[in-house]
């Protein structure tokens, strides 16, 4: 949980770091949470890709949990998705700074809209699963080098801090390095990711919180989540501080 300190600098006033007008504890200011936080809450959205839903066929309203027909044709190994924000204007500029500008205390934030957005989530939707640990998605070396820190590794940390979870970050690891992802279509991106990770331990039947800065076709987060659900794992939960909109996937769905 959090610390006292922790507590008192929530409180203490600080700027927006989207727009610079006054917010507290490093936090978004009111305006921009309910502009470009609350946007991946407002629309009936899949529960597993966080694709639009079409109201009328997709999204029967009695129906608890919600997928959309992708989803429901390839049944995925994590059983939700859950995003601070859509990593769209504006919001994409506290990403890049985060990751490319190694702004370490956007972890914080992050961390606490994702936390925001989890518990936030209808009970009805997922049979409300308390989460066991927390495993961040481990980084290249070629990225931990270029960076210095591994960001799901920090928004991991930031999670375990806020919510009392564990944090686990040997229950994953890389089998090997892999080919920059940004520039392969959706069929590579799934070749480039098989088997990439693995868990090596044998877990409890505990729900676990993968932790990833930004899903963008999601095959990382069912790579990983594979591997953790055939050490043991119960079920697993994606959490991620962004995710991309397919209009933005490099045409990866075209
Ligand atoms: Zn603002
Ligand atoms: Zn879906």
């Amino acid at each position: 949980m959090y610390s006292i300190r922790a507590k008192v600098l929530r409180k203490l006033p600080s700027a927006c770091p989207l727009c610079g007008l006054s917010a507290r504890g490093g936090d978004l200011c009111r305006g921009c949470s309910q502009d470009f936080v609350g946007c991946v809450r407002r629309q009936p959205r899949c529960d597993v890709c966080l694709d639009p839903l079409q109201a009328s066929i997709e999204y029967p309203r009695r129906q608890p949990e919600v997928h959309c027909a992708r989803c429901r044709e390839v049944a995925p190994p994590h059983a939700c998705l859950v995003a601070a924000i859509d990593y769209a204007y504006p919001g994409d500029l506290l990403i890049q700074r985060f990751k490319e500008g190694g702004r370490l205390a956007y972890a914080g934030l992050f961390a606490r809209l994702i936390w925001d957005a989890w518990k936030a989530r209808e009970p009805a939707s997922l049979h409300a699963p308390s989460l066991g640990a927390l495993v961040p998605i481990p980084a290249s070396q070629q990225a931990l080098g270029r960076r210095g820190f591994n960001p799901a590794g920090e928004l991991a940390c930031e999670l375990a801090r806020l919510s009392g979870c564990s944090l686990k970050r040997e229950w994953l690891s890389r089998t090997r390095e892999s080919t920059h992802q940004k520039t392969l279509d959706l069929a590579a991106r799934h070749q480039s990711v098989q088997g990439l990770y693995v868990c090596k331990h044998v877990l409890p039947g505990i729900w676990v919180g993968l932790v990833d800065d930004v899903v963008t076709t999601g095959s990382t987060v069912r790579t990983a989540a594979l591997a953790l659900r055939h050490a043991g794992a119960a079920g697993v939960v994606a959490l991620a501080a962004a995710h991309t909109p397919r209009a933005w996937q490099n045409g990866a769905y075209d």
